[in-house]
């Protein structure tokens, strides 16, 4: 037995035998093009591009929900104009075919690289893209999965839309990559698809096809040949887990205090989808996607329906909207500023209203308009207040534009210790655990290289966290989370016992919350925050916190590990 290591994507866990996906083919060594046949070869790339792309949009059209968003989109960056040329000027200039393409690529990859997050993401797939046309040129194989005869657990180098685009939950037990990342295609997929996965596993692509694995994401492991009683273990837990999503009841503690469960949501398809799953609403819808990537802001109008559309999915069921979160971190085209050397500690968030107060007046207007068309009563919150003053302006400004309800996000660390003071000028707060992490402990939440000072169970965070809770019960008012902490079921069971009224995360993570928190008591989860806040690091606190956690929630969710 030996066991990789890796990033769990949820908590499930499966066995079965490894399927290897292909690589990328290699490419020739001498590849030139002659000018006098350049036509012909051009001809060929670019009617192999299209072939791939064409296989892409038929995938696309077999697929459902965000898998086919993903495969439409990734053929549509296939047939990006200033690919083909690219690729055309490169064997115009000698080039070969298959060096031609991989280089085009290689140069868009380089730019959405240099861009970063989510861009830099994508090149998983547009790398895809690329070695299947090459491989096309070459009169290889398709790289990518091989067909499954049996249920298996698929790993790889790392996997595309392309490659996973076929699979279905009856025939993929697991996901395993040795790149990619928590908001990679592949955990994107593994989430749609209700399959464990792990992603950042070094070794898993030279594992033998065939070999019997058990892959643990809540350990984040991967064991090769599995003992007899780990097998056990995992199957009754996955089973277990499977039968948790069967519960819809709002979130409550096992002697019925409220902790209400919402989503948070990045776009209008999304929030769409999210509408159709058992949360009590929307936590934080994050409304960037419409601002970001554009040459000028989005109309009133535009923004309106946006709105409307989630407001309208969630019904009568809470939604809360927060306000434009870009800036000096995530640059506006239509918004000048000037460079920042630390664009987290610069003109974002709510801070934008220093130059451009139209833009949170029209996103608060376009809110109130999108209200009034659908008859729902939002909430609405600005993300990054420093003061209470701030806190104060925000809520005129809500009020103003006919906005019953106005909160604001406690991310930064002058915010918590004056939670008082800014609850007495908002209807409700939200803790941003992310920001309060990277705040709290100056350490940048883009670089992974800090990872043990950027967690939330530092006990600075904690103690933040634990102020803010207590200033709302003091005062009666809404204090929820909606950090990635808030998806991890024993930081929510701590977080309960703080007295925080509301947890939001993704939808996946939902049902996994809601049978921690029905599991224990309130008096529990005080019991349960109490060790955690008394621990001395952030290590001992998680494990204090753990240990107190009842046996079955501890078996269920795989808290003892592998
Ligand atoms: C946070 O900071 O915890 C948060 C929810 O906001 P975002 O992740 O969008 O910065
Ligand atoms: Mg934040």
């Amino acid at each position: 037995m030996s066991v990789l290591r890796g990033i769990g994507v949820g908590r499930g866990a499966a066995v079965g035998p490894v399927a290897v996906a292909r690589p990328a083919p290699a490419l020739p060594a001498e590849e030139r093009t002659d000018p006098e046949v350049a036509d012909a070869v051009v001809a060929d790339a670019l009617a192999a591009i299209e072939a791939v792309a064409d296989a892409l949009d038929q995938h696309a059209a077999r697929a459902e929900g965000a898998r086919a968003e993903v495969l439409a989109a990734t053929a549509t960056m296939a047939r990006d104009r200033a690919l083909a040329s690219d690729v055309e000027q490169r064997i115009r200039g000698g080039a070969g075919p298959a060096h031609a393409v991989r280089d085009a690529v290689e140069a868009v990859c380089a730019m959405l690289e240099a861009a970063g997050g989510l861009f830099a993401e994508r090149t998983t797939d547009l790398r895809s893209v690329g070695d299947r046309v090459v491989a096309r040129l070459l009169g290889q194989p398709e790289p990518g999965v091989p067909a499954l005869d049996v249920p298996s657990v698929v790993v790889a180098e790392d996997l595309s839309p392309a490659d996973t685009a076929g699979l279905s939950p009856d025939e993929l037990l697991a996901l395993v990559t040795e790149r990619g990342g928590p908001t990679s295609h592949t955990a994107i997929v593994a989430r749609q698809l209700g399959v464990p996965c792990l992603v950042r596993v070094p070794g898993a692509a030279a594992l033998e096809p065939g070999t019997r694995v058990a892959v643990d994401a809540a350990a984040g492991e991967l064991v090769v040949d599995p003992p007899d009683d780990l097998v056990e273990r995992l199957v009754a837990r996955q089973a277990a887990l499977a039968a948790l999503a069967e519960d819809t009841a709002p979130g409550a503690t096992a002697d019925g205090h409220p902790v209400a469960l919402l989503a948070n949501v990045g776009d209008v398809a999304s929030g769409v989808a999210a509408a159709a799953t058992a949360v009590e609403g929307v936590g934080l819808l994050r409304t960037e996607v419409l601002f970001l990537d554009r040459r000028s802001a989005p109309t009133l109008e535009e923004q309106a329906a946006a709105y409307a559309e989630v407001l309208r999915a969630f019904g009568g069921r809470k939604v809360v909207v927060r306000t434009l979160d870009a800036g000096a971190d995530k640059p506006l085209a239509f918004v000048p500023h000037e460079a920042e050397e630390n664009p987290a500690l610069g003109v974002r968030g709510y801070r934008l209203v220093r130059t451009a107060p139209e833009l949170l007046d029209t996103q608060l207007a376009a809110l109130a308009e999108a209200a009034s068309r659908t008859g729902a009563e939002p909430w609405v919150m600005a993300p990054m207040i420093a003061t209470p003053a701030e806190a104060a302006d925000f809520r005129e400004r809500a009020r103003a534009a006919g906005l019953a309800v106005a909160g604001v996000m406690v991310e930064v660390p002058s915010a918590a210790l004056q939670a008082a003071e800014v609850l007495a000028e908002v209807d409700f707060v939200s803790l941003g655990t992310n920001d309060l992490a990277q705040y709290t402990m100056a350490t940048d939440r883009l670089r992974g290289s800090l990872d043990d000072l950027l967690d939330p169970w530092q006990p600075a965070v904690l103690a933040l966290v634990a102020r803010t809770a207590a200033a709302g019960a003091a005062v009666g008012r809404p204090v929820g989370v909606c950090g990635e902490s808030a998806a991890d079921p024993v930081m929510a069971l701590v977080l309960a016992g703080l007295g925080v009224t509301s947890l939001s995360m993704a939808p996946s993570a939902v049902p996994a919350v809601r049978f921690a928190l029905r599991r224990h008591t309130r008096a529990a989860t005080e019991e349960i925050a109490r060790a955690a806040t008394s621990a001395p690091d952030a290590g001992r606190a998680r494990a204090a916190a753990t240990a107190l956690v009842a046996p079955d929630v501890r078996e269920v969710l795989g808290l003892d590990g592998a």
